[in-house]
């Protein structure tokens, strides 16, 4: 079969014009290019693709200098693995070498070795994901698909490439589900019995290469799918005995998107994941996967903060008082327990500060109060905090307001703790 039509037509101008300048600079150096994975599969399937792949049989790096030499474009080459990625401002073309792999052992990662196109593809996780588009001029726009992946995407399956697939690398559980519910495909027969078959191999997986594959899952469109499916085959609990896919976290999730950006959707997705999760358990997970520290920080705080919602349950909770308990915690884990509050008030309270609260500044500042006579250091502090309380509970308003509350504790500052005194 002959795409190159559909590519000229598929492409963005910018990147077809790459793509080509790549191929036929290949082809000056007697090397051979071509496109592979998502790119070819969404080609097929008429989903936009942003990520370009390509795989050369010869020196990847070495062409990836080159171009970049004669374009405006970032490059970050690895020289050990062959590859190199280039970058414009809306996307970006990952180029290998061509390899092979073998796993010593199931879940450890692959020996690599250079080799050609069909390596390549033999190495891949799904019919799918293991086609390719010569772009070599002799047979340019050829697809080379040995899987007869194109059949499967007609029939709408996923399916592994040889039986022991899952078990060679268990993180192709995880990759199987993200497709499928992607795009909205089924497991074939085999590969789903292979997939249960293998779910105790993911003992073999190290924690980094599992939060890995959750982390492209909470990328998704719609990550409650996926983890709702590994919920249910039993794959979640596998990782933690006490996660669960279920029907909350799709309610939770939908709600997340309506509120946040995009680009913290996916540790708010995790926050809220995590939620009915114990603090032991919360531990183990965060233990198993290896999280890092400013992650594991919003998860803490998400699990720290729900223990102590009953602060806020009420409405005449003040509002120096909310500011002053949300502060310490990370902004997401205040956001997720806004989500998963059950309690109106609690949840009104949550609200209020993040779309508030906490932006709340007093008028006058350290230099202000200096003016005023105040000298620098404990007092100052005070004093600045007894303003930030008054102007967050409404009582004072305006940069008159705060002098004069500031002076009013002048003659009784001596030093000691203060008082916040009455304002009028
Ligand atoms: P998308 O999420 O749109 O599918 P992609 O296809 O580019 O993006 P990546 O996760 O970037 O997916 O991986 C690139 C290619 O590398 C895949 O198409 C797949 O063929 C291959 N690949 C990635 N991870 C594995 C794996 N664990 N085992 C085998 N092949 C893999």
């Amino acid at each position: 079969m002959n795409v190159a039509s559909q590519i000229e037509r598929y492409l963005p101008q910018q990147m077809l014009e790459l793509v080509e300048d790549i191929s036929r600079k290949a082809n000056q150096m007697g090397h051979k290019a071509y496109l592979v994975g998502g790119v070819v599969r969404d080609l097929f399937l008429g989903y936009s693709n942003l990520d370009l792949d390509m795989v050369i049989e010869g020196d990847a790096v070495k062409l990836a200098q080159q171009i970049a030499k004669t374009r405006q474009l970032r490059l970050v080459t690895h020289p050990r693995f062959g590859t190199a990625k280039l970058g414009y401002s809306n996307f970006t073309l990952d180029i290998a070498t061509a390899r092979c792999e073998t796993y010593s052992k199931p879940g450890a990662l692959p020996t690599v070795v250079y080799g050609t196109i069909r390596d390549d593809l033999f190495r891949r996780d799904f019919s799918i994901n293991a086609m390719a588009i010569s772009l070599v001029p002799s047979n340019h726009g050829e697809l080379i698909d040995p899987f007869q992946g194109s059949d499967d995407i007609e029939r709408r399956y996923i399916r592994i490439l040889h039986s022991g697939s899952f078990r060679d690398d268990a993180t192709r559980i995880f990759r199987a589900i993200r497709y499928e519910q992607r795009l909205g495909f089924e497991l074939e027969l085999q590969t789903l019995q292979m997939l249960q078959q293998s779910i105790p191999m993911l003992d073999t997986i190290s924690g980094d290469r599992i939060r890995h594959e959750l982390e492209l899952i909470l990328k998704e469109k719609h990550p409650e799918s996926a983890l709702g499916r590994l919920g249910e085959l039993g794959v979640l609990q596998r990782v933690n005995s006490a996660l669960r896919g279920n029907g909350w976290i799709a309610e939770k999730f939908s709600k997340a998107r309506l509120l946040s950006k995009s680009g913290q959707l996916p540790t708010l997705y995790l926050c809220l994941f995590i939620y009915s999760l114990s603090q032991e358990e919360s531990e183990r997970l965060i233990h198993r996967l290896n999280v890092p520290a400013k992650l594991a920080r919003a998860l803490r705080d998400t699990l720290q903060l729900k223990s102590r919602l009953h602060l806020l349950c009420k409405t005449s909770v003040k509002h120096s008082e909310i500011y002053y308990l949300l502060r310490e915690y990370d902004p997401l884990a205040v956001q997720a327990n806004a989500i998963a509050s059950e309690s109106s008030s609690t949840r009104s309270n949550l609200e209020l500060f993040i779309a508030r609260l906490r932006h709340v500044k007093t008028l006058l500042n350290g230099d202000s109060l200096k003016k005023l006579g105040f000298s620098a250091g404990l007092e100052l502090g005070e004093i600045l905090q007894v303003l930030h309380k008054a102007k967050l509970d409404g009582e004072v308003k305006t940069a008159e307001g705060e002098k004069k509350l500031a002076l009013s504790m002048k003659p009784q500052y001596k030093g000691k703790r203060l008082k916040t005194p009455k304002v009028n």
